[in-house]
């Protein structure tokens, strides 16, 4: 048993696509095991995406993330973490194939609905910026 943590992101709120990406994971068979809404701050998107700080596109992301609500998840399962990359879709538009959420939902690079964690150290750090021990179910 994994944990990972998933995040619609704040186009995926807008566009009314958070039931659509929680109903993917709930019936491919994942436990959600933490959940809530929330604005993220600066430091904390900053913290989140601190492994892209060198990145052109850093300041970018960070205004993207922090524009408005986003649904913070937490979701365990058999090899959930990759399982949940394989469903959200690759990060280049056109290598997310069609039955992904990004493959059906997005042409974009930046705004493309979903996060979620891509290693098991990734997992454990994300989980615990996000969320606190209390907050998450056994
Ligand atoms: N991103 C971007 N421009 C890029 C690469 C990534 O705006 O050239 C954004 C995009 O929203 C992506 C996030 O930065 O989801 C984190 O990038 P990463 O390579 O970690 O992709 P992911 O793990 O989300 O597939
Ligand atoms: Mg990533």
């Amino acid at each position: 048993m994994e944990r990972t943590y998933i995040m619609v992101k704040p186009d995926g709120v807008q566009r009314r696509l958070v039931g659509e990406i929680i109903r993917r994971f709930e019936t491919r068979g994942l436990k959600l095991v933490a959940l809530k809404m929330v604005t993220p701050t600066r430091e904390i998107a900053e913290k989140h995406y601190a492994a892209h700080k060198e990145r052109p596109f850093f300041g970018e992301l960070v205004d993207f993330v922090t524009s408005g609500p986003v649904v913070a998840m937490v979701w365990e399962g058999t090899e959930a973490i990759k399982l949940s990359r394989s469903m959200i879709g690759a990060t280049k538009p056109l290598e997310a194939l069609s039955g992904t959420i990004r493959g059906d939902y997005t042409t974009e690079l930046q705004t493309n609905l979903v996060h979620g964690s891509d290693a098991p150290e990734a997992a454990t750090e994300e989980i615990a910026l996000w969320f606190t021990p209390q907050e998450l179910t056994a």
